[in-house]
């Protein structure tokens, strides 16, 4: 493969440098350029970059900036930096500093006024929302949810009136569990596309409602391996226009609780919401039992 070998880089500059998230062929002819010609490369993993390096026929210094050094080695890159280096940083896969390490690093060269140069490329987000189907003129990245399940639970509940699409990282040990509470969090309609091993030999991406999806899962557990992103359905209102997934999260708990007339007494006076509406809700929740 050809590509430019003259020396492309500025000194005292940092180039944000994505590399593939599968396909190697996915790497760009200005990626390995800059990655050729730097005085040093910051990388996750020495080596997992020294691999791609090596692939790629290109030599280079490698210097380790990952979640355990972020703080000390942002320090020591920045004052490389500021001696004249020029400085490429790359994470495992992908774009760096997104859900990757990186963010210390930049937020200091933009302190102190040190170029950033950033290289457009691949990441797992952009190109699983390319293929969903799913509204993509506006979205809400919203990285990996938490693994406590309260905190998931928090955080859903958070994005559960969001309309923009919404994109998430997650674990093939914990997929099906997200699943389980978004489908509670956000209603067994919900449309959820999952995209699997993007760019690569086993690339999958299905989408339902994420019911259907869950028993899709459920059927053949092979289903959940693999590096995954979800990307979901914004919020769309609903026929009971008022009835928004926080108030049909309260409703439900005071059902469980409550006789149904009891719980819509109490829903009428916590929200400003019409009784038959409530009525209206509960009769068709059961006859769709
Ligand atoms: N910075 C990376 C990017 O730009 O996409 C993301 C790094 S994050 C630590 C890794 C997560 O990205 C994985 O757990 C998975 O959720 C997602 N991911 C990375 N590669 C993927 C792939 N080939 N297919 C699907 N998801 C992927």
């Amino acid at each position: 493969m050809k590509f430019s070998v003259a020396r492309n880089v500025s000194p005292s500059t940092l180039y944000i440098v994505p590399t593939p998230i599968g396909n190697l062929e996915d790497i760009t002819y200005r990626a390995l350029s800059v990655l050729q010609s730097v005085d040093l490369i910051a990388a996750e993993s020495v080596k997992h970059t020294g691999l791609l390096l090596q692939h790629f026929c290109i030599k280079a210094s490698l210097f380790t900036l990952n979640i355990h050094n972020e703080v000390s080695g942002s320090l020591v890159l920045l004052s490389k930096l500021q001696l004249g280096y020029s400085i490429a940083l790359v994470s495992r896969a992908g774009t760096p500093v997104i859900s990757d390490p990186g963010y210390r690093l930049v937020y200091c060269c933009v302190q102190k006024k040190i170029r950033v140069i950033p290289l457009p490329g691949a990441c797992a987000a952009v190109t699983a929302l390319s293929a969903s189907g799913l509204l993509s003129d506006r979205f809400c990245y919203d990285g990996f949810l938490p693994s406590k399940r309260i905190l998931r639970l928090e955080r859903l509940r958070f994005l559960s009136e969001e309309s923009r699409t919404l994109i998430f990282y997650e674990s093939t040990h914990r997929l099906i569990d997200s699943l389980e509470d978004i489908l509670n969090i956000f209603g067994s309609d919900r449309h959820v596309v999952l995209a699997r091993e993007l760019t690569k030999f086993w690339e999958s991406i299905y989408g339902a409602p994420v019911k259907k999806l869950l028993n899709w899962l459920q059927r053949d557990i092979i289903r959940c391996r693999g590096e995954i992103v979800l990307v979901v359905e914004g919020y769309k209102c609903n026929k009971y226009k008022k009835l928004t997934p926080n108030i049909l999260y309260t409703l439900e708990l005071l059902i469980s609780k409550l006789p149904v007339k009891i719980a819509i007494s109490l829903m009428t006076k916590i929200y400003n919401v019409r009784r038959n509406d409530l009525y209206d809700y509960v009769v068709s929740k059961t006859n769709r039992l």
